[in-house]
């Protein structure tokens, strides 16, 4: 039987410096690298997945560069997009009050065929932080996720590939479940 493919665009958005290319890079090639270097432009990254027998994925994961300081992206850049992944840095509470508007920019640009917010998955980036102090005021990630209309939350490193896979698997099992 033939396999049919299904191509998925995947944006991950946040603050600068959260740590949205190392996420896509520990994904994608399996390293992470200290050095800073912020993106430039708008980049791209794939990923086939064998998700069953029927359906091979080629998962496109955007990621946006340089363009985090405006806090919101083109309707352009959204289009198309069947999900996200929305992340902040646990270290510091600015990144995570960000998310709010960045949902409300993700839901404002683009939407379902069928009128429903695309399925975003949030990410509280760099736990492996925890022993120099994450952010004290940090609400419960719980509450919060269902209050925003989110279909998980993971606490992820980059840095120690810590559900980095289990957090975009969530979310593809969420597309891929919405049909
Ligand atoms: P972006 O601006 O959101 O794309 O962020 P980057 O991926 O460029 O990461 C910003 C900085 O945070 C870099 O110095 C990364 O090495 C660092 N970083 C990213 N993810 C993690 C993580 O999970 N843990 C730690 N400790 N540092 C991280
Ligand atoms: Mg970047």
């Amino acid at each position: 039987m033939q396999q049919q493919e299904r191509l998925l665009k995947v944006l991950v958005i946040g603050d600068l410096g959260v740590g949205k290319t190392s996420i896509i890079k520990r994904y994608v090639h399996q390293v992470f690298s200290q050095h800073y270097r912020a993106t430039i432009g708008v980049d791209f990254a794939l990923k086939m997945l064998n998700w069953d027998h029927k359906t091979m994925v080629r998962l496109q994961l955007w990621d946006i560069a340089g363009q985090e300081r405006y806090g919101n992206m083109t309707r352009v850049y959204y289009r198309e997009a069947v999900g996200a992944l929305l992340v902040f840095d646990m270290t510091r509470l600015s990144t995570f009050q960000a998310i709010i508007k960045w949902k409300g920019d993700l839901d404002s640009k683009v939407a379902l065929g069928n009128g429903r917010s695309v399925p975003a998955v949030l990410l509280a980036n760099k736990c492996d932080q925890r022993r120099h102090g994450l952010c004290p005021k940090l609400p419960k990630l719980e509450n919060f996720s269902r209050e925003y209309g989110f279909v998980g939350w993971y606490e992820t490193s980059a840095k120690d590939n810590t559900n980095i896979d289990a957090a975009i698997t969530c979310l593809v099992k969420n597309i891929m479940s919405v049909e």
